[in-house]
């Protein structure tokens, strides 16, 4: 039996992908939302339903509040109600600080905080209709400590955590949680494009467990949140990073 409707943002390729199929395999119908990543994204939907999962791919860009609001309708409308937000969608960008065009900068707000902005504002009346939501917003250990040449990334990954905190305050009444996880290192796309094999290797040393996480301990620790382990847990920031801060 389903567990409820769970939007995944960003979910066609690496963590959000992982989520996607962690949620689903916790008996969650899953929104497998992408932007560009058509094929990816249905692959996903493939591997799912091949496990005994069920879930639908939904394009959007969570930067657009008219897109997002379509997800919303559309969940509502295939699923009744949506149980689980997780706000993964983000991107990356390796800059001088003195080289961040103000593009670059309202690119990087407007999709990595303005998405989990639109995302959660989006969902929330139906949330709050229901008493009942969880959300789950993926910051970074660079919002926690701040990365050299990525100023822009680590200020939004800052404000995710701000808002995640403030959020979770108001909404605890209405039965819903807001958690954050921030990961470490793990192994994607967005590392493999920003960190050469060398440098990889460097950050994997630098890390006390020894290793690049993958995105399946970070989907763990979303599932986690969306379970029923989680009902007193709410505010917080769990370092998914093998010791890295
Ligand atoms: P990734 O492999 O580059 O995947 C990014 C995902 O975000 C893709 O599915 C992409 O969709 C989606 N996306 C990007 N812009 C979008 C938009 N405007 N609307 C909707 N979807 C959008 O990145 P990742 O490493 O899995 O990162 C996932 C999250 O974890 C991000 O928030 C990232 O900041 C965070 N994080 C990653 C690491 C790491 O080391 N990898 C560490 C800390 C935090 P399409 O391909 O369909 O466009």
């Amino acid at each position: 039996m389903s567990k409820g409707c769970a939007i995944v943002t960003g979910a066609s390729r690496g963590i959000g992908a992982e989520i996607a199929f962690e949620l689903a395999k916790s008996g969650f119908d899953i929104i497998v939302n992408y932007n560009n990543s058509k094929s990816q994204a249905l692959s996903i939907l493939e591997k799912i339903k091949q496990n005994g999962g069920n879930g639908s791919v939904f394009q959007c860009n969570v930067a657009n509040r008219s897109n997002v609001d379509k997800m919303t309708e559309f969940a509502l409308r295939t699923y009744g109600k949506i149980d689980v937000l997780v706000n993964n969608a983000g991107i990356a960008q390796q800059k001088l600080f003195t080289d961040i065009t103000p593009d670059d900068w309202s690119q990087m707000l407007n999709v990595n905080l303005g998405g989990v902005f639109n995302c959660c504002q989006s969902v929330l009346p139906s949330m709050i209709h229901y008493k009942y939501g969880r959300i789950i917003n993926i910051s970074s250990v660079w919002g926690t400590e701040g990365a050299s040449c990525e100023v822009h990334y680590s200020a939004v990954k800052a404000g995710i955590i701000g808002l995640s905190k403030a959020l979770a305050k108001e909404v605890a009444p209405s039965g819903i949680t807001v958690n954050v996880i921030a990961p470490g290192c793990i192994m994607t796309d967005m590392l493999t494009h920003d960190f050469d094999e060398s440098t990889i290797k460097e950050l994997a040393e630098e890390t006390p467990v020894g290793r690049i996480g993958t995105p399946s301990d970070v989907a763990r620790a979303a599932a986690f949140f969306a379970s029923d382990f989680a009902g007193f847990i709410t505010g917080q920031v769990l370092g998914v990073d093998g010791g890295f801060k």
